[in-house]
């Protein structure tokens, strides 16, 4: 996986797909831009313009050279708000619910990763497959040893990513060899804040794996973490499933709602991505929507667990940001399309259709947004970063023989969000230079 040094001016000819706004339940001119015939020209990494091939071509400069993607679909590269790394080999364990999952194939899997070598092994093919599936940035979990997150935001660096990730905080009800302290889980979180937030492109998340795992001081401590940094993340898991939920109540007995121990610590704020938010009442979303705070949509993950059907009616309906996360080894793809398909169906399954529109613009620009990045990356505004994927849109038979039967894009991107997977990928770009592709 060798990236090709780019140009300081280049343009790409396809259909282009970008987003200014949510587009809600319909089609609203003023969210969505879609050109059939489009040119995305990128200077020195970053977005120049978006705009009709014929309106940009002739103010390019003589020389300027121009990547043919016609018949293909250039969009932001897709941004991933949850996902584990350490759970990588793993993925596809045979469990009952989450609870046992955590026990018999999470930890294990993770207790590995007090070995470096492990780790930066592990790192290098899960970056590697991300850019096979074209998502661009991840904010991801690692484990508690702090080489889990040295070995992948070094990586990362590498590659030139918008990366975001931490070292998990743990310091109860797991096994003894993945435990930290309140202390010493707050000390080395700042090592590695000092280390890795602003480098390059990367940025630190304090990583509470969830209430459960953590004492009242490491909840206390990450909260004075996080006020300390206020552009630091806050990454972890929230209401994910009902013996959890209950473990929470009996363990936090004052606490309003699962939320509100992670509100009464400080851990409520934009940047904070909580994973699922399945089992949380209207008063928990809005505050949610109130801080800023954002969910990370898992439905792979949450079917795959039997954990629950997430409620994107009531969660517009509160102004709640949304993103949408992997959440692999929980998750069962790596694939944002198969992510969409699958988020399609539990929104069906709670009586709330999501257009494709919607979908592309939660996996792009909703994602961004999400994760308070919405001025780097996640659109085709100019200025913005210019990580992106073309999508082959006739990766298998069947896909190439339903686009003759879907004259509008919207129609195509169902098909694409509903059959299309990794063999989708055409290429995927990171700050205007190739780093993966099959076109
Ligand atoms: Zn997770």
């Amino acid at each position: 996986m060798s990236g090709v040094p780019a140009q300081p001016l280049q343009a790409y000819r396809g259909s282009l797909l970008s987003f200014f706004g949510d587009p809600g339940d319909g089609h609203c001119e003023s969210d969505v831009k879609f050109i059939d015939d489009g040119l995305l020209v990128v200077e020195n990494g970053l977005i120049k313009a978006a705009d009709e091939a014929q309106t940009l071509l002739p103010t390019l400069p003589r020389g300027t050279p121009v990547v043919d993607y016609r018949g293909r679909l250039l969009m932001p590269g897709f941004i991933e708000t949850h996902i584990h790394y350490p759970q990588t080999d793993m993925i596809a364990a045979y469990a009952a619910q989450l609870l046992d999952w955590l026990e018999d194939h999470a930890f294990p899997a993770e207790g590995r990763f007090s070995d470096a070598v492990h780790a930066e092994e592990t790192a290098e093919f899960f970056l590697d497959e991300l850019a096979r599936n074209g998502t661009t940035t991840a904010l991801v979990f690692g484990t508690v040893h702090a080489c889990s997150v040295d070995a992948l935001l070094g990586q990362a660096e590498k590659r030139n990513l918008r990366m975001i990730a931490g070292k998990v905080l743990m310091d109860r009800n797991c096994p003894e060899s993945l435990r930290d302290t309140a202390e010493s889980g707050t000390r080395e979180s700042a090592a590695l804040i000092e280390k890795w937030d602003g480098r390059a492109r990367l940025h630190y998340a304090i990583t509470p794996r969830f209430a459960v795992t953590s004492s009242d001081a490491q909840l206390a401590l990450a909260g004075q973490l996080a006020a300390r940094h206020p552009g630091v993340f806050i990454h972890s898991h929230l209401a994910e499933n009902l013996n959890e939920v209950k473990w929470v109540h009996d363990l936090f007995p004052r606490a309003r709602s699962y939320l509100d121990v992670y509100e009464s610590f400080g851990l409520l704020r934009e940047r904070a991505v909580y994973a699922h938010c399945l089992h949380i009442d209207d008063e928990d979303r809005m505050h949610m929507a109130r801080t800023g705070a954002s969910a990370a949509v898992c439905a792979t993950s949450n079917l795959f667990l039997g954990s629950g059907l997430f409620d994107f009616a009531a969660a517009r309906r509160a102004g709640m940001r949304t993103g949408l996360g992997t959440d692999v080894g929980g998750g069962t793809s790596f694939s944002m399309l198969r992510t969409i398909a699958e988020t399609y169906k539990v929104a069906q399954l709670r009586g709330h259709r999501l257009t494709a529109w919607r979908a592309f613009y939660l996996a792009t620009l909703g994602g961004a947004r999400a994760l308070g990045l919405a001025d780097r990356i996640g659109s085709f505004a100019p200025g913005r970063e210019a990580d992106f994927v073309v999508l082959r849109m006739d990766s298998t038979p069947l896909i190439a023989r339903r686009m003759k039967s879907a004259p509008t894009p919207a129609e195509k991107l169902f098909v694409l969000m509903t059959l299309g997977d990794d063999r989708e990928i055409g290429a995927t770009y990171i700050m205007g230079e190739r780093v993966w592709g099959t076109l």
